[in-house]
């Protein structure tokens, strides 16, 4: 692949107060681009001004949703470095979602350069306080002109990068959740396992009418019996029942393989208590809370990390988990990936890439 141009920008952009970053509000001054045409493959790497995009209206993704994205940090250590938090593993998994939809592969080594380069470039704009970072957010679109229904033959591989405040600015809270009976995220066979915007288009219903009931987010359960256990909103989920965590496992490949989990499953290896990945049906959640044996329950996502469950609600049954404060172990785990994250702890698994 060719070197990445930069052109820098001459009016840089206004700096958010670092006391009041919202999540995806504020982006910095470049963004990096690069152009994927059909027999040509991906080229003219470059890093430019952050600034629209312009498209003719029969673009692909406009209409038919050809998209993938996916989301990870770059963290300021306390001496001054820059790193970031397994780049690989999320451009890794960003070509499994390309494939599913017939986006081409990128190159992962380089991708994870131009991560590096731009983070370099806009390096001011990673926050210091406590617990905030900058959200990198690279994705792929279909851009070719036209309304034929066929994968595009040009795409754009863009990456923005955003300021993120502390997501849990007043401690860490757990969260009320709603069983969602109605709708499905995806199904067997279906692009659940891809981060595909398509994904988060079909979850917004389901979210919207469970905030309007008061609740943080949904649970999602299987689309064809709507029994077993998939995921809490954009999060992969564990519960710890008598002493057992448990996670739903990935093989029916409705579930995201979010690299969160992947990180906590590994961590609790490394402590001596192995995840179970296995079915777990909802039935067995309120059983086990019955018996007083439903000890935590948390989601995990690169967003808040972990974050405790403390309600759910399965249509007119509630339980509350661990007097809805977080658990030890996901305390546990939240300060040991924060850690490893922000440089405050060593990095034994070798998760870190170091950007400065
Ligand atoms: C991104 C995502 C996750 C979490 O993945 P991480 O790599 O841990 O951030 C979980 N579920 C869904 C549906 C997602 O899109």
């Amino acid at each position: 692949m060719e070197q990445i141009t930069i052109q820098k920008t001459e009016t840089a952009r206004e700096k958010p107060d670092q006391a009041n970053l919202a999540f995806g509000k504020h982006f910095t001054d470049h963004m990096f681009i690069m152009d994927y045409t059909e027999g040509r493959g991906w080229h003219d790497p470059r890093i430019i001004p952050y600034g629209p995009l312009s498209f003719d209206p029969s673009t692909a993704v406009l209409h038919y949703g050809q998209a993938t994205f996916e989301g990870l940090k770059a963290y300021k250590t306390r001496e001054g470095n820059i790193q970031l938090f397994r780049p690989y593993a999320n451009m890794h998994r960003m070509n499994i979602s390309n494939d599913r939809i017939c986006i081409p592969q990128i190159d992962e080594e380089f991708c994870v350069n131009a991560l590096k380069e731009l983070v370099l470039i806009d390096q001011d704009w990673i926050p210091e306080a406590e617990g905030t970072s900058l959200y990198l957010r690279p994705f792929v679109i279909a851009t070719e002109a036209q309304l034929g229904v066929h994968p595009s033959r040009t795409y754009k591989f863009i990456i923005i990068m955003s300021p993120v405040g502390a997501y849990y600015p007043q401690g860490i809270n757990p969260v009320s959740i709603y069983v969602e009976q109605n709708y499905v995220r995806t199904v067997k066979g279906g692009t659940g396992f891809a981060k595909t915007a398509g994904n988060y288009a079909s979850s917004l219903k389901s979210q919207e009418e469970a905030e309007k009931k008061g609740f943080t987010q949904v649970l999602w359960l299987d689309g064809v019996e709507k029994k077993y256990i998939e995921e809490v909103g954009t999060m992969n989920v564990f519960f710890k029942i008598k002493g057992e965590i448990v996670t739903p496992a990935l093989d029916g490949g409705s579930i995201l393989a979010g690299i969160t989990r992947d990180s906590t499953i590994q961590l609790l290896k490394h402590w001596g208590m192995p995840v179970n990945e296995r079915k777990i049906t909802i039935e067995e959640l309120f059983t086990a809370e019955a018996r007083g044996e439903m000890e935590e329950a948390f989601g995990t996502g690169t967003a808040a990390v972990i974050s405790p469950i403390g309600e759910l609600v399965y249509g007119g049954r509630k339980m509350i988990i661990n007097d809805n404060k977080i658990g030890a172990v996901a305390q546990r785990l939240y300060d040991a990936i924060t850690g490893i994250q922000n440089g405050s702890i060593a990095d034994p698994f070798d998760w870190i890439t170091r950007v400065k």
